[in-house]
């Protein structure tokens, strides 16, 4: 499984789940930051620390936002993939 970036990190992109993540597994284009599906063990350890709750287990995804489980794994498959977040926001 892996977990899931979702809307509410659109605006806010703050950063704080990207120190936490033991696999830096966090990456990040203009809209939002994404989770790699491949790369993500699951720990949980980002889902508290986001302070808009836009992390969730893909099984736990809302069903208002079910497309960013798509969304996180295609946009790795772009000709140029988003890079690793950096710690700090900018
Ligand atoms: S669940 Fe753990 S491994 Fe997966 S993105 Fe969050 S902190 Fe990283
Ligand atoms: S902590 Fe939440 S809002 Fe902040 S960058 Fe991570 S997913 Fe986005």
């Amino acid at each position: 499984m892996t977990h899931v970036v979702c809307e509410p990190c659109i605006g806010t992109k703050d950063h704080a789940c990207v120190g936490v993540c033991p696999v830096e597994c966090f990456y990040e284009d203009e809209k939002m930051l994404y989770i790699h599906p491949d790369e993500c063990i699951d720990c949980g350890a980002c889902v508290d620390v986001c302070p808009v709750t836009a992390i969730f287990p893909a099984d736990e995804v809302p069903a208002q936002w079910q497309a960013f489980t798509q969304e996180n794994a295609d946009v790795f498959k772009r000709p140029t993939p988003p890079p690793k977040a950096a710690p700090k926001a900018e």
